[in-house]
């Protein structure tokens, strides 16, 4: 068995010279994330989000026609440098909730176009809301041969708890067994997820959702699996054979932009006691629940409780967004070191504080040790991290 970094979110803004996702950076493409982000982020493994775009499916076909990608037996893309392409395609439902479908080929990318064509406005653009419901994605997973996930599900910006339903049987009955993958999102951890009984024996994904290339690799996972493909992807993604995730890596949930209620009068995020469900100051209710907000009232137990084989989620901070790094430090690191992944779980702190100097090597150390001082985000404003005084 053999481990590999994953980002399983990842917008591409422009495919073919067109914009794909309107809020992207039009500089993200299908080739810059392969060929740039990957390497100097450190990762294996690549999800990209909007292959229901025939712009982007068209990218993809011309970089197998051009030899700079490969169709790998077992499903998926493999890039000339190793990075391994998962093609997906995150859907908002009829229920206001977005749903991520990953596919193995190019055959089962072309039948779910088909299928979304009639129920779209606009298929070039990605993330379109489509006349679909979340049971007839279920069934046209099925149908595809794909992985199905709901995205972020906790915010209130289109996550299924978030806006939806606090139950996935209520509103999914039996078919909610057919979901064994959730997404964490940003403004949540394992530790929140786990304090829900029905998500329990899901796998968790913690992944970037980045619509730029310095958000790519924000969040990621490890997985244990015997090689890059499609199918090995989906054994780890189900436990099966040993494959498995091996950690989750990602933000603070305190960093996220939706953690605490947020008063959209009062301009305030909300510090009092979760649930805070309107505004303690102007006690109006014009407010953008947080998630940790929606989980504590949701929750079925106030403690979480983790199965067997729970993989930890370690805290990270992508290097752009620690105090003290600027463009130039930033620049440094990278030339120093194989990747950003690398600074942030392996290189040693002696070595970052030759190439970054000691604050930075500090703010590192107390992030490895979960540490970080932290000032938390709210109704679209991210968290902060504070300068604060430990030592490695
Ligand atoms: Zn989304
Ligand atoms: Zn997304």
């Amino acid at each position: 068995m053999r481990r590999f970094y994953a980002d399983l979110h990842i917008h591409v803004g422009c495919a073919r010279g067109r914009a794909v996702k309107i809020t992207a950076s039009r500089q993200l493409t299908v080739y810059k994330i392969l060929y740039e982000d990957a390497p100097l982020k450190g990762l294996d493994i690549v999800g990209i989000v909007d292959v229901g775009s025939p712009l982007v499916s068209c990218e993809i076909e011309g970089l197998l026609a051009g030899g700079l990608l490969r169709e790998v037996r077992g499903g998926g893309f493999m890039a000339a440098n190793g990075v391994l392409l998962v093609a997906g395609c995150e859907i908002e439902t009829c229920e206001g909730i977005h749903i991520i479908i990953y596919l193995p080929d190019i055959m089962s990318i072309h039948r779910l176009q088909h299928y979304l064509l009639s129920r779209v406005t606009n298929l070039q653009l990605s993330t379109q809301a489509a006349r679909v419901s979340t049971l007839d994605l279920i069934n046209l997973n099925v149908l595809v041969g794909g992985i199905i996930c709901p995205a972020h599900v906790f915010t209130p910006h289109k996550g299924i708890y978030g806006c939806w339903t606090r139950c996935w049987k209520d509103v999914l009955g039996k078919q909610a067994a057919q979901i064994k993958v959730l997404e964490l999102g940003l403004s949540a951890d394992t530790d929140m997820a786990d304090c829900i009984a029905e998500t329990r024996q899901l796998t968790f994904l913690s992944n970037s959702d980045a619509h730029s290339s310095g958000n790519v690799g924000r969040e990621y996972n490890l997985l244990r699996m015997a090689g890059k493909n499609f199918e090995e992807l989906r054994l780890c993604l189900y436990k099966s054979a040993g494959r498995n995730v091996v950690a989750n890596f990602g933000m603070d949930p305190r960093l996220g932009k939706y953690h605490r209620t947020y008063c959209r009068h009062c301009r305030r995020i909300a510090a009092e006691e979760a649930p805070v469900r309107a505004c303690p100051v102007c006690g109006g209710n014009a407010v953008v629940m947080g998630v940790f907000d929606r989980v504590a009232e949701i929750r079925d137990s106030e403690q979480p409780i983790h199965p067997l084989g729970r993989p930890p989620y370690h805290y990270r901070v992508p290097l752009k967004d620690l105090p003290g790094v600027g463009p130039r430090t930033l620049e440094r690191l990278h030339k120093a070191f194989p990747s950003e992944m690398y600074v942030l779980e392996q290189a040693p702190l002696e070595r970052i504080a030759i190439v970054g100097g000691p604050t930075v090597a500090n703010m590192i150390c107390a992030m490895r040790k979960g540490r970080l001082r932290i000032k938390a985000g709210g109704g679209g404003y991210y968290g902060k991290v504070v300068k604060g005084d430990s030592h490695y």
